[in-house]
């Protein structure tokens, strides 16, 4: 409200979650008479995606934000499509830097892992932790994770907090790391294939690859505790990595946690939301396919997905504030986080974004290549989860760096250099020695030709430096740009304005005090940006 949004909430829409009509109320909203005319509202902000109902009764016009996974809702992708309604799906919040704090799926995963852990110490036979006791002594319980991204992070926090021996798998070697960081073991295949996707998300993983995981896993089945699956590929089913085989090895009293079981599942034998007692030869272990994990502690997860949409909004309200009322915000296709979240704006698909050539994907296993549901063809209807990741992270621009961060082939930088060099090196040899006479215009040639060697010489070994640091290190260097473009301004100055005419010279010093006023102001420009991006919304 603080920011022009006047609030209008469906009647008990909180209540699962904790929050009364009446501390809506006490905030400052309105509570709609019912559902309908709460849903006439210009922007609808929800959790889940509307029913076919709800999206046709949604005003001409609207704006709505929520999960929305159009490829598996082709059909309320039409209804919404008919109402001329923008659609911005939170599950594909682009996962760069700057839209962190916008990434509901992120806050949902973390949850997510948490929770799992605690759903499977509620089942297992056993605790977490080591006992100490006067019957004897217990070690830790062994907890396997596959799938080391954000739910499978948190839920080795959660377990190593436990008290549990923790050991985890992931395709993605980046994930070895955080793995370790948090005092997990990273189990290690040996075999050559890398598992690392477009911007750091899983790629499809070839069968022999997937043969050799399962091996992997044989020889944890008989010695883990609970198993905890998050394994996911942007825009594929869930590959199976836990078999029946796996499942009849492990222990009596066992727990097979399956977070990926709304995407069809890592685990051969879990059902979405079933608690499945499956009798082994050794006993009975429990496998358990929850897919409403975050939900079940809806207070932290309806808190954290309001910040989330409260980011979005601060992000999507227009900055300028002459002319443009408070309380609205600005949907473009051009907007860095709100961009690749459009599934529809004013009812049109969004303008196919010009990919890179695919890479050829390796050979899919069975379960992946079961056809697809029919579905009902809509422009904007893609893979839900891959258009979320933009090609690309986040780099700052800088205008003395914008243009070295799209390298030229090294062999055609070196050659351009090397001719520079050359000519650099003639001139200066012709005027020494081939040009006779000591005119003041000879040594004023002569001196220029001194300083241009020196200008190139400094460009070269800039530009040698400034390439060969990653674009991810570049802000730290713009410091370090800053404050050697002060010294040029100095130096620029005292030569722009030494003498009253304008001779190369001064030229030159105000050129240099031009290049140097452009390199620092976009450094701090930069840099404002940057700090802003971390700013507290408030
Ligand atoms: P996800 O839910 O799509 O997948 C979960 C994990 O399963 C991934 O780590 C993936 O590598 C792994 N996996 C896939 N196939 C596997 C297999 N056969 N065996 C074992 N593991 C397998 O991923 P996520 O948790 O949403 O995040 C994926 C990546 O995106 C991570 O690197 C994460 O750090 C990154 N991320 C970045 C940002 C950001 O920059 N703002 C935000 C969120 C996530």
């Amino acid at each position: 409200m603080q920011r022009g949004f006047r609030l209008r909430v469906a009647p008990g829409a909180g209540l699962l979650a904790g929050h009364s009509d009446a501390r809506y109320r006490e905030a400052g909203a309105e509570i709609a008479a019912d559902n309908q005319a709460a849903l006439q509202a210009e922007i609808v902000l929800s959790v889940e995606p509307p029913s076919l109902d709800e999206a046709r009764t949604l005003s001409e016009g609207a704006t709505l934000i929520s999960f929305i996974w159009p490829a598996r809702n082709p059909e309320l992708i039409a209804a919404l499509a008919t109402r001329k309604v923008t659609v911005l799906a939170m599950d594909r919040v682009p996962r760069t830097t700057i839209a962190q704090k916008c990434d509901a799926l992120s806050s949902m995963g973390a949850l997510a892992g948490q929770r799992a852990v605690l759903e499977a110490a509620s089942v297992l036979q056993r605790p977490l932790g080591a006992v100490f006791s006067a019957a004897g002594k217990l070690a830790p319980a062994k907890v396997l994770i596959i799938g080391a991204g954000v739910a499978g992070l948190a839920a080795i926090g959660t377990a190593k907090a436990l008290g549990a021996q923790v050991r985890a798998f992931d395709t993605r070697l980046a994930a070895k790391d955080d793995v370790k960081s948090l005092g997990a073991e990273f189990l290690e295949l040996d075999f050559k294939e890398s598992g690392e996707g477009q911007g750091g998300y899983a790629k499809p993983m070839s069968d022999a690859f997937i043969t050799a995981e399962k091996a992997l896993f044989a020889q944890q089945a008989t010695e883990v505790d609970v198993v905890i699956t998050t394994a996911l590929v942007p825009g594929n089913k869930a590959p199976i990595l836990w078999t029946a085989d796996h499942v009849g090895a492990m222990r009596p009293g066992t727990v097979v946690v399956d977070l990926a079981a709304a995407q069809g599942g890592n685990c051969e034998l879990t059902k979405a939301d079933e608690v499945i007692a499956h009798p082994n030869a050794n006993g009975t272990v429990t496998l358990l396919g929850p897919t409403d994990l975050a939900s079940r502690m809806a207070q932290t997860a309806s808190e954290l997905f309001a910040k989330n949409v409260l980011n979005l909004l601060a992000e999507l309200a227009p900055k300028s504030a002459a002319g443009t009322p408070p309380g609205t915000i600005d949907v473009r296709n051009d907007h860095e986080i709100g961009g690749p979240m459009i599934v529809l704006l004013r009812g049109e698909a969004p303008p196919p974004k010009v990919a890179a050539p695919p890479t050829p994907a390796p050979a899919p296993s069975p379960r992946q290549s079961e056809p697809e549901p029919p579905r009902v063809a809509h422009p904007s209807v893609g893979a839900d989860a891959a258009p979320s990741k933009p090609k690309t992270q986040y780099v700052p621009a800088h205008p003395a760096l914008g243009k070295l961060s799209h390298p030229r082939p090294k062999r055609l930088r070196t050659l351009i250099f090397a001719s520079l060099g050359l000519v650099l090196v003639l001139a200066w040899l012709y005027l020494r020695y081939a040009t006779g006479g000591t005119t003041p215009m000879r040594l004023e040639v002569e001196r220029f030709v001194d300083q241009l060697a020196v200008f190139v010489l400094a460009c070269f070994v800039g530009w040698q430096i400034i390439w060969n640091v990653t674009p991810a290190l570049h802000t730290p260097l713009m410091s370090v740009t800053n404050a050697i473009s002060g010294i040029i301004l100095v130096g620029g100055l005292l030569e722009g304005g030494h003498a009253g005419s304008l001779d190369t010279r001064s030229i030159l010093g105000i050129l240099a005090v031009l290049l140097a006023t452009i390199n620092i102001a976009g450094g701090f420009w930069v840099t404002h940006r940057m700090l802003r991006m971390f700013r507290k919304q408030g």
